[in-house]
């Protein structure tokens, strides 16, 4: 059985010491829980401090972007080795707020997403189609394209590393998500794709579903058996929300 996987991307949020009180409040109310992993993904400011933090806790600490080169001469980007020294243990590739606001590509998810498993890090690779590309009939052509793409460089022993976050964007950020079986169905699509390129190592591939994920709308999701978690934004950047959303998928997965 896959260990679910809650993972809170903050975004672009939260001065340090705001983020110090989140995480403050996260350990009290999730530290130790077992049967479920946590990860948050704070900005780049905050990972050091909320890494130092999050010592001796259960949680884990993910960043929000990696460049693909261990060092090097690539103003603003920051380095796989520069993520593990400040405690992170996970990265997010390929969020769709990268893809259509930054001009991120396939080729370079493809180049990240190597990058952080030869450092040691457990990339969470979005995927997800736009609301023109879902219209058009489009969605299981992109989403091949760039799971294909983000997965193309991934050896078969580092695929039971891999989590995927299966992210519509038509559905991030404004509290309308997709349906648990629309969300069940695409992680199923994707995991028979990671079965096509990596055999039985996809079985323990975790797939997550991300967009509007609240406490309210989290139980939809976490009873999909393809479903193995949430990647939660906006109700991330509370506590209890966050905290209720981890227990709501945990609760689904030890259910009888
Ligand atoms: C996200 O940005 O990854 C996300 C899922 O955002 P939200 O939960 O706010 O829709």
């Amino acid at each position: 059985m896959r260990t679910p996987l809650v993972a809170g991307n903050w975004k672009m949020h939260l001065r340090v010491r705001e983020a110090l009180d989140l995480v403050g409040a996260l350990r009290q109310a999730l530290d130790g829980l077992a049967g479920v992993e946590v990860v948050v993904c704070p900005p780049f400011t905050a990972l050091a401090d909320v890494g130092r933090a999050l010592a001796g806790s259960t949680i884990g600490l993910g960043a929000q972007n990696v460049h693909w080169a261990p060092q090097g001469p690539f103003t603003g980007e920051i380095a796989a080795p520069m993520l593990r020294e400040v405690g992170c243990t996970h990265v997010i590739v390929g969020h769709s707020e990268r893809r259509h606001g930054l001009g991120e590509t396939d080729a370079m998810v493809q180049r990240k997403v190597a990058a952080a498993l030869a450092h040691g890090l457990v990339p969470i690779l979005c995927v997800g189609e736009t609301l023109a590309e879902r219209e058009a009939g489009r969605t299981e052509d992109v989403l091949a394209a760039q799971l294909g793409a983000g997965v193309a460089d991934v050896g078969a022993a580092d695929a039971a590393r891999l989590v995927v976050a299966y992210e519509p964007v038509w559905a991030i950020g404004i509290g309308r998500p997709a349906t648990g079986a629309e969300a069940n169905r695409v992680a199923g699509l994707l995991r028979t794709w990671l079965g096509e390129r990596f055999g039985a190592a996809a079985a323990t591939v975790r797939v997550l579903y991300g967009g509007s994920v609240t406490p309210e709308t989290v139980g939809e999701f976490a009873a999909q058996p393809q479903v193995d978690g949430a990647l939660v934004g906006g109700a991330s950047l509370q506590a209890e929300a966050f905290a209720s959303i981890v227990r709501a998928v945990l609760g689904a997965r030890v259910a009888p």
